[in-house]
């Protein structure tokens, strides 16, 4: 008989008869790694305790406890440990016992010793593939856990593993606690058409094949009741002829709030926070080529806050920030969203009023003159402003509508300042 892996288990040995003990003990020695030999109940505790054996093999018959008592509570701390009964008897009552108790195995003493020793090795191989199981399982979390992003395994009908970095972002205390929040696991993705999300396993895994790496990404709602973007991975693993699937999460919203904080600083200017130069550069851009290629037209008014030198040199300089910032909200506030106001430089200040002929932008800068004469700030007192305005003309290029525009103003400013001039 091929007792390899017998070779490698440890056996507890329990019987009161010295005889029966001692040939069990050493056929059994003859096909395992040792065997602890034990006949009374603190003997069974201590050597148990002690050695921790893989099997225990034990005769039903003690005359200072019961065996059962000693099964159950061996069973209870261990669910697997393996027990299995060697006995003379027949009764099968207490053989039905046994098994209640979860026994493992029940061999006659008057059976062949081939038979205990085969149902000693099955059980032995059972338990090894359950080690092994256990172990590689065991490695495989620990790899998980360590890794930085949210992990859980699933075949879309359970989750067989999740990672605490996942529990600890939905604040659940252990995978079963999933289901008893979501009732379908796809459910934590929320539902958004820039995020990938399903309510079948399908969908979802159709959607994600079909997605860019770069749109591989989900929204999740965790304990802070703030929805985070997650890059998502599927990997799969078969297990028991089943596919799972590994699922993992990266949280990008950080690199989203940076990549969105450089963009926002890239088209901002610092003192006002209305667009800057930048911006203005890149929406003239897009509206020349709409006026090129569809002849829509579009107006251009530079702003120049009147005296303001004055403001500087009276008030100081911090003062000058503050009325520049007012003024400039003031009129940003009062644009048409299609419309771009930006900061050009200094006190000058560019409006670009997008789908819009001169008629209509003479009006508009009427308007915001008004607006402007309105401020009062606190110290400084009243501002005004002169504009110069122009429409779009054939081959104008942003220099030659800058320039027309600047005519204007300067007109204005001559004019005696605080009006609009339109040059056409
Ligand atoms: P005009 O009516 O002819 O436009 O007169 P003005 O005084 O407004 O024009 P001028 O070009 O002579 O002066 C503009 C001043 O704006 C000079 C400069 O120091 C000041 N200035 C430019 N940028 C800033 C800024 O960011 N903050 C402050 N406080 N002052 C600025
Ligand atoms: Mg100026
Ligand atoms: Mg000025």
């Amino acid at each position: 008989m091929n007792s390899h892996v017998l070779k490698k288990s440890t056996i507890l040995h329990i019987d009161q008869d010295k005889k029966t003990q001692d040939k069990y003990a050493s056929l059994l020695e003859k096909h395992s790694k040792h065997v602890y030999k034990a006949t009374d109940s603190t003997d069974i505790i201590t050597t148990y305790n002690q050695y921790n054996p893989d099997i225990i093999v034990a005769d039903i018959q003690h005359t200072d406890f019961d065996i059962f008592d000693l099964i159950r509570k061996i069973k209870e701390e261990n669910p697997y440990q393996i027990i299995v009964i060697n006995t003379d008897n027949h009764d099968k009552d207490i053989m039905l016992k046994a098994f209640e108790y979860d026994v493992d195995g029940y061999h006659l003493k008057s059976e062949e010793e081939d038979k205990l020793l085969s149902k000693l090795l099955y059980l032995a191989k059972k338990q090894d593939l359950r080690n092994n199981n256990l172990q590689k399982r065991e490695t495989l979390e620990n790899i998980l856990e360590n890794q930085s992003g949210l992990i859980f395994l699933t075949n879309f009908k359970s989750v067989s593993y999740a990672s605490n970095s996942f529990l600890d972002f939905f604040d659940l205390s252990n995978k079963d606690d999933i289901y008893s929040r979501y009732e379908n696991i796809l459910d934590i993705f929320m539902p958004h058409k820039d995020y990938l999300h399903g309510k079948t396993k399908e969908e979802f895994i159709e959607q994600f094949s079909k997605a860019r790496a770069v749109n591989k990404v989900v929204l999740l709602l965790g304990k802070d009741f703030n929805p985070k973007v997650f890059h998502i991975n599927l990997d799969t693993v078969e297990h028991n002829n089943e596919l799972f699937y590994i699922i993992s999460l990266s949280n990008i919203s950080l690199m989203q709030e940076k990549s969105h904080e450089v963009s926002h600083k890239a088209y901002v200017d610092n003192l006002t926070g209305i667009s800057n130069r930048n911006k203005f550069e890149e929406v003239f851009d897009y509206e020349h080529k709409l006026f090129t290629r569809y002849k829509t037209p579009f107006c251009l008014a530079v702003l120049d806050i009147d005296h303001f030198k004055k403001f500087n040199d009276t008030y100081g300089h911090l003062i000058g920030d503050e009325v520049l910032s007012l003024m400039a909200n003031q009129v940003n506030d009062n644009t048409r969203e299609t419309d771009t106001f930006a900061r050009w430089g200094g006190e000058e200040f560019i409006l670009l009023m997008s789908n819009t002929k001169i008629e209509e932008a003479e009006v508009i800068c009427e308007k915001l003159r008004v607006l402007i004469e309105e401020i009062c700030h606190v110290i400084a007192g009243k501002i005004t402003c002169s504009f110069g305005v122009t429409q779009i003309k054939d081959k104008d290029s942003l220099k030659s509508i800058m320039n027309r525009s600047d005519e204007a103003l300067y007109e204005a400013k001559a004019a005696g300042r605080n009006q609009v001039i339109v040059r056409s």
